[in-house]
């Protein structure tokens, strides 16, 4: 099986790295943008099998370019989760809201996270399965 890839936004090069080395470590390719413009075209070129975005970049944030990879009918259907650093109850509903697959909160948690991936790669299998 093709190892998938998994394009990350991050703009903090310490979590960049962190979710870097887990991802490759369990056997992900990678690529990466520190911001969500540069992301979104990553995403038109390279069509991953999942985005990892910060909510927090500088320029465009987070939500703002999941409505762009959304309108775009080549990125319209690559799940994306959050990856955020607040754990007010009020953004974590506007995350979701806004229709991110999930969201992992900063600092990552090293063991939930690669399940975490996991599921929502799996999830997005079993929807073309049924398509
Ligand atoms: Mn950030």
């Amino acid at each position: 099986m093709a190892q998938e890839l998994i394009l990350l936004i991050e703009d903090n090069e310490k979590n960049l790295k962190l979710v870097r080395d887990l991802l490759q470590f369990n056997g992900y390719e990678t690529i990466e943008a520190i911001t969500a413009e540069e992301g979104i075209e990553i995403a038109r070129t390279h069509h991953p099998a999942l985005i990892l975005m910060d909510i927090q970049l500088p320029g465009m944030d987070g939500i703002t370019a999941l409505k762009h990879l959304r309108a775009d009918p080549l990125t319209r259907v690559i799940p994306v989760v959050a990856i955020t650093a607040s754990v007010m109850t009020a953004e974590r509903k506007e995350i979701l809201e806004a229709g991110f697959e999930g969201y992992q909160a900063k600092p990552i948690n090293i063991k939930e996270f690669i399940p975490a991936i996991k599921n929502v790669l799996n999830s997005r299998l079993n929807r073309q399965d049924a398509s």
